[in-house]
C-alpha cells in the first residue's frame, strides 16, 4: 500500500482559488497536511481563520436547501460527491472560521461533528456564533448514532451500501436534532472562544460608553444603555467576556455590545474593535 496523496482546492463563492490543502495519508495511519498558496508555493497568504469554507464555490447551486457542515475537506467531499449540499471547515477542530455568515443564507444548517469531543466542541462553537452573533435560529445537529471513534461523513458514506446512498441526505435531515436540544445534552459545556473578542476585553470596551463599577470578583455593573433605569442591572462578567442585563435581558459579547450601542453591522463592529 502506498501513501495516498490528495490535494483539496479551497475556493471562495466566486470560484477563485484561495489555497490548496495537501493531505498525505500514510500506510501507518498517520496523516500529514500542508497548505499551499494558489501559485503552488508553501504557506498561506492569510490567517487560517479567514479561509472560506471548503465547497464555497458551489453555494449558489444549493443555497435553497439545508446545508451540512463538516469538519475538513475529506468528510465534506464525501457528501459533495453525492450531490449533497455541504460545506467544510478547514481550520482544524481547535478553532472555528472567523466569518460564518455564509451559513445564514441557508434555510437550515446541519452541523455534523466528528465523533470525538474536540469535533463536537468545534461544531458547538459554530452553532453558538450563529445564534449569538447572527440570531440565526435554524441550526440543527446530526449525531451519527453508530459512528466509530472520530467517525465523520466520509465514514458514514463508506458504511452505506451503494444502492442506499440516495437515502443519506434525507436521513441526515430527518435525524438532525435542534441545536438548542444538543446544547443541553452536551456533557461539558465548552467555553466559546470568539476570535474577535480576543483583542477587546469587554470591560475596556463598555467603559468607553458608560460608567461601570466593580461589584465583585470579575463582575461589574452600570446603568443599562439599552433600557431606561435608575438602578444598575447591566452586568459584565470578565471571565466569559459577556454582558447581561437583568432589566431588559439584553446580553451578548463584545462585538454584540458594539453592534447594539452603535446600531451597526457585525462586520462594522469587528472593524471598529480592530481600530481600538
Ligand atoms: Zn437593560
Amino acid at each position: 500500500m502506498f501513501p495516498k496523496r490528495r490535494v483539496y482546492q479551497v475556493k471562495n463563492t466566486k470560484g477563485e482559488l484561495i489555497a490548496l490543502h495537501e493531505r498525505i495519508d500514510a500506510f501507518n495511519g498517520k496523516k500529514r497536511v500542508f497548505w499551499k498558496k494558489p501559485d503552488g508555493s508553501y504557506g498561506l497568504d492569510r490567517p487560517l481563520v479567514d479561509l472560506p469554507f471548503f465547497g464555497s464555490e458551489h453555494v449558489s447551486k444549493f443555497v435553497h436547501f439545508p446545508v451540512i457542515v463538516c469538519e475538513g475537506e475529506k468528510a465534506t467531499s464525501a457528501l459533495l460527491d453525492l450531490g449533497i449540499p455541504a460545506l467544510g471547515t478547514v481550520t482544524g477542530a481547535a478553532i472555528q472560521p472567523r466569518d460564518v455568515s455564509i451559513l445564514t443564507q441557508f434555510p437550515v444548517v446541519i452541523l455534523f461533528p466528528d465523533n470525538d469531543d474536540i469535533g463536537k466542541q468545534h461544531m458547538y462553537k459554530i452553532g453558538r456564533v450563529l445564534e449569538d452573533t447572527y440570531r440565526y435560529m435554524n441550526t440543527k445537529v446530526f449525531l451519527w448514532k453508530h459512528a466509530p471513534e472520530h467517525g465523520d461523513a466520509y465514514d458514514l458514506v463508506h458504511a452505506v451500501a451503494m444502492d442506499k446512498l440516495k437515502f443519506v441526505y434525507p436521513s441526515i435531515l430527518s435525524l438532525a436534532i435542534p441545536f438548542s436540544d444538543w446544547f443541553v445534552a452536551l456533557p461539558v459545556k465548552p467555553q466559546v472562544f470568539y476570535l474577535d473578542d480576543g483583542h477587546a476585553p469587554i470591560v475596556d470596551v463598555v467603559r468607553r460608553f458608560m460608567v461601570i463599577k466593580k461589584v465583585g470578583s470579575g463582575c461589574w455593573q452600570g446603568l443599562c444603555p439599552f433600557h431606561d433605569e435608575d438602578t444598575p442591572s447591566f452586568t459584565i462578567y470578565e471571565d466569559t467576556n459577556r454582558y447581561f442585563c437583568f432589566g431588559c435581558l439584553a446580553q451578548g459579547n463584545t462585538v454584540q455590545f458594539v453592534m447594539h450601542v452603535h446600531n451597526i453591522s457585525y462586520k462594522d463592529a469587528v472593524e471598529w474593535l480592530h481600530r481600538l
